[in-house]
């Protein structure tokens, strides 16, 4: 059986890619290692509880590239997503409510202030007719593309600033520093001293392309309904509905080239599949270093691949309660001041710092009822960590879990069984440091010095959240872009 392409890796920079390919007429390959599809964007199942490998939240949702690249296999509608209506965020003493109606903080936070969002936006309505409101909305979406385009080099010249120089310019209150430390560390996964500022300027315009009039804003944040493997099973079985396969428990422990071109893979148990273009989404680094081979390269790639730095890894704590413990969707929590003196201590010295971590946690039995059993709730909690740690893991397990004690009422008497996963549940998904996200969003690799997609070998693609130039934004929603116009670019080319 020939194929067009082979696509290494679900995860939704491949998905995205194969989607393209096979809506292109193009008879595709998926090869994943793993028993199930997505990667970092995937979930398994405990008791009645459905687990998410990623943690809490995606956006885009139905208005975004998860959408697009179902579409392009005929699966377009089918995706569901809730968007919380129920988040906070602690800094200490300092509680943030933010819901569709409210936002409010109480504590010491400048100063105790609460913002009516229903009211503030019913008073600007009342101001204007709403069909004025929405042509004038409309407009600007329109309009986004051209303003992406002509603030692209103003936001370059901030490519070398990193968001903690940036905002120490403008914040000296500490519990602000914090708050905007683990905004960008959520959507980012580095820390605010490595990370450019212009990527989240360009993060920021590119959600404001997916604002449609009368949309709130929040349904840009969502939870897929059926957990987060809904997304790549969907796309898969769009690959296979357009004649395309898709298979797991695949292993490719090669990529063969011949003639100075990739011509097919070999599998872990030697059989050999060929096709004229591979496109890997088993992380650049290993793709260049263990699948291809650094001598398949010009030297000077080989090293600035070699050298590129990858984002922060992570550990999660899956936790099965008896009860519902909280209305909440989703809470940031930072029980000590400094985060960023954390993070270096973390990122720098590799030592869990002592005290208790910050940590983010989604609450998906909230959003999607099927996710644990009736009566019951599943929550998902998830804090930086790195790989090559000096520590022993289970040091930054008991921390996380006294703060979470402390700040979920009844977390301690309702909990039935959790799971800790550590970096190497993420390393075994093929990248070395196990990141959260992929290639650190870091000075010195964004926006034009992100490695291209199409890499120097003929016939060889890179996709997911680990390259493509200028691409930016979070996560899930960055790797399918980067598989979607990837694919465009070899449809339009081959
Ligand atoms: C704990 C956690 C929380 C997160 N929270 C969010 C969030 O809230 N919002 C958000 O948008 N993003 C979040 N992310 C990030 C997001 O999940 C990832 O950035 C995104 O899913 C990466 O997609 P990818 O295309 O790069 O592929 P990956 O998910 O890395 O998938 C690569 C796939 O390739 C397979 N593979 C690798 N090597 C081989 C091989 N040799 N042969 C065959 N198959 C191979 C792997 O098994 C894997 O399935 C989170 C990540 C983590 C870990």
């Amino acid at each position: 059986m020939g194929y067009d392409a082979i696509v290494i890796g679900s995860g939704l920079g491949g998905c995205a890619a194969g989607a393209t390919l096979a809506g292109a007429g193009k008879k595709v390959l998926v090869l994943e290692r793993m028993d199930v599809l997505g990667g970092r964007c995937s979930n398994k199942e405990r008791d009645g509880f459905r687990m998410d490998i990623g943690c809490h939240f995606l956006f885009g949702c139905e208005h975004g590239a998860f959408e697009e690249a179902c579409r392009r296999v005929g699966k377009g509608g089918i995706l569901k997503f809730d968007h919380p209506d129920n988040l906070c965020i602690r800094i200490q003493d300092t509680v943030i409510n933010v819901n569709p109606q409210e936002a409010s903080i109480d504590g010491d936070f400048i100063d105790k202030i609460t913002i009516n969002l229903a009211a503030g936006m019913s008073e600007m309505q009342s101001m204007m007719p709403p069909e004025l409101m929405n042509m004038g909305i409309g407009m600007m979406t329109q309009m986004m593309p051209m303003v992406t385009a002509m603030a692209a080099p103003i936001i370059e010249q901030f490519d070398d600033v990193t968001i903690q120089d940036f905002f120490d310019q403008y914040i000296e209150f500490q519990k602000a520093r914090d708050l905007v430390e683990i905004i960008q560390f959520a959507g980012f996964g580095t820390p605010s001293f490595l990370t450019p500022v212009s990527e989240f300027m360009r993060t920021m315009l590119g959600f404001l392309e997916y604002y449609k009039p009368g949309m709130n804003p929040l349904e840009l944040m969502g939870y897929p309904i059926g957990g987060l493997g809904m997304i790549p099973n969907t796309i898969c079985s769009g690959i296979r509905d357009k004649g395309g396969e898709v298979r797991v428990g695949a292993n490719v422990r090669k990529v063969i080239i011949e003639g100075g071109r990739a011509v097919g893979v070999e599998l872990d148990d030697g059989e050999v599949i060929n096709a004229p273009i591979i496109v890997s989404n088993a992380g650049i680094k290993e793709t260049v270093a263990d699948l291809v081979g650094e001598e398949h390269f010009d030297p000077g790639y080989a090293g600035r691949i070699r050298d590129l730095i990858v984002g922060i890894s992570c550990f999660t704590i899956r936790a099965a309660l008896d009860t519902k413990v909280t209305d909440l969707d989703g809470f940031f929590c930072i029980p000590q001041g400094n985060l960023d003196t954390y993070y270096h201590k973390l990122w720098d010295e590799k030592v869990i710092p002592d005290g208790p971590p910050a940590v983010m946690w989604s609450v998906p039995s909230n959003m999607d009822p099927s996710a644990a059993p009736e009566g019951k709730q599943l929550i998902n909690f998830v804090g930086a960590l790195v790989a090559d740690c000096k520590q022993p893991y289970n040091k930054i397990e008991e921390d996380a879990l006294s703060t979470i004690e402390q700040v979920v009422p009844g977390f301690k008497e309702h909990l039935m069984w959790y799971e800790f996963l550590t970096p190497e549940t993420y390393i075994a998904l093929g990248e070395q440091g196990g990141p959260a996200i992929g290639i650190g969003q870091c000075v010195g690799q964004v926006g034009k010095n992100r490695p291209s997609s199409k890499s120097p070998v003929e016939g060889l693609y890179y996709v997911g959240a680990e390259c493509g130039v200028d691409m930016s934004g979070i996560g899930t929603d960055m790797a399918t872009r980067c598989g979607l116009k990837c694919g465009d670019y070899i449809v339009q080319n081959s």
